[in-house]
């Protein structure tokens, strides 16, 4: 592993002047990715500029139309908060279901979505949810903020602060995970307001997607039933040692199902 410099300040103003300073620095969240890429020399930073020590980056609010989570809350502090399992269950659930207790007493919701791994499970809910990613420099709306495979719209330098997530009137998340690492095989979210639904699918290809034939279908009849005849394309899709393509197609309907009826139970 290569050596690199290692700063922890306590204000964000500190952070972007370090990352706009230091040429090829990286922010550091709880490492569950990070580190390991640089172990495997898939990432060799001169600089990690640790996250911890900014309050405003932790901690979850919400009033009654917004859920916000500040981009360094731990995913067993999503999974265990009152305030998230009251407002929007789902997201509780989903980050109950990370990787193992390891995984989630470390990781974080602004590197799990800065990351965007196509099997990761908060993309489905972002884009799901329609939720906005705040950084440091504005506010992206969760449409334009994946774009493939480990790709998103965040500019070198630019930290992810919050996501804020509009409050559905009901919303659900089910995964087939794998069995070692837990992360989606397929994953499919599904989240209902005001009239519209939002259907987005994670693992199954090269980046999180929304499927407009299931959100029509589920917008005419909110029921399980309404996307069982509904596959979609598998040319597209991942083929791995987990699961081909067609299975992969499969999976997505019988996960829409799941998540349908989750919904339906607030769950
Ligand atoms: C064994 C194992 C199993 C896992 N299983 C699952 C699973 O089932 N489902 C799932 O979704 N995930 C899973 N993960 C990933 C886990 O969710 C991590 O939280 C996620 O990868 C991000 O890690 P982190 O928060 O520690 O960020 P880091 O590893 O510290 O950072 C990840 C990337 O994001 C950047 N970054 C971090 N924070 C910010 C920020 N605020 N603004 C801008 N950029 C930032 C970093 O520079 C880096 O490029 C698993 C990981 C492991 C090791």
């Amino acid at each position: 592993m290569r050596s690199f410099a290692f700063h922890r300040p306590d204000s964000l103003h500190e952070v972007s002047a370090l990352l706009s300073a230091v040429t090829d620095s990286m922010p550091l969240a709880g490492g569950m990715t990070l580190l390991p890429t640089i172990k495997q020399r898939l990432a060799s930073p001169a600089a990690l500029i640790d996250l911890s020590k900014i309050p405003q980056l932790s901690g979850i609010s919400a009033s009654d139309e917004i859920l916000t989570i500040g981009a360094m809350t731990r995913h067993v502090d999503v999974a265990e908060s009152e305030l998230v399992r009251g407002k929007i269950p789902l997201l509780a659930h989903l980050a109950a279901g990370i990787g193992d207790p390891a995984v989630r007493n470390r990781g974080t919701i602004g590197g799990s979505v800065a990351n965007n791994d196509p099997s990761a499970d908060y993309p489905a809910a972002v884009l799901a949810l329609d939720a906005s990613v705040v950084t440091d420099r504005r506010e992206i709306a969760a449409d334009a903020f994946f774009r493939g495979l480990f790709e998103t719209a965040l500019e070198p330098g630019e930290i992810i602060t919050s996501l804020r997530f509009p409050i559905p009137s009901a919303g659900g998340y089910a995964k087939f995970k794998s069995p070692a690492s837990r992360y989606a095989v397929v994953g499919v979210c599904v989240a209902k307001r005001g009239g519209k639904v939002r259907v987005a699918v994670t693992g199954a290809g090269p980046g999180v997607f929304r499927v407009a034939s299931m959100e029509a279908a589920l917008e005419a009849s909110f029921t399980p039933s309404a996307v069982a005849a509904i596959k979609v394309p598998s040319k597209n899709l991942t083929s791995d040692i987990h699961a081909d393509s067609e299975y992969r197609a499969h999976l997505v309907t019988v996960m829409a199902k799941k998540a349908v009826a989750a919904a339906l139970l607030n769950l």
